[in-house]
């Protein structure tokens, strides 16, 4: 299997649908840990943390990584964020946690609609890689 760095350089920019469509649509399984109206979180499923959820919103709206962010967006992103901190509760990540949000190739992003990556359970690095 690609390294997460091959797969985000192998990755073009696009709008088009993506694998999590499938996963909102319950095309495919995902290992769902938190949903509402605006977002769904579930298991990453090549985790690099014993605790890798990845926070989507249900409706991309343009938002296929961070950089294409515009004002409408600011309550999405909210949501995002604040549904990490949630779910971090819920997975009782209480010593600490992070969260990522990767974009373009040199971010290594891989799927270009727009996820926050929460990741917690073991001692995190800085700088990251
Ligand atoms: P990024 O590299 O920041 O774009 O993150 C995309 C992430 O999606 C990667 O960490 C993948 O492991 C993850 N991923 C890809 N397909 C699936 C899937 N079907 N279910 C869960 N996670 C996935």
């Amino acid at each position: 299997m690609a390294s997460e760095k091959e797969a985000a350089l192998a990755a073009a920019p696009s709008n088009s649908p993506t694998i999590f469509d499938k996963i909102i649509k319950k095309e495919i399984p995902a290992n769902v840990v938190y949903e509402d109206d605006k977002v769904l979180a579930f298991r990453n499923i090549a985790p690099q943390a014993p605790t890798h959820i990845l926070i989507i919103p249900k409706v991309r709206d343009g938002l296929t990584g961070l950089s294409k962010a515009e004002e409408r967006h600011f309550e999405i992103l909210g949501h995002l964020r604040y549904t990490a901190k949630l779910v971090a509760k819920q997975e009782e990540l209480e010593d600490g946690f992070r969260v990522v949000i990767n974009d373009g190739p040199q971010g290594c992003q891989s799927v270009y609609h727009i996820h926050v990556h929460l990741l917690g359970g073991r001692q995190m690095n800085w700088p990251p890689g």
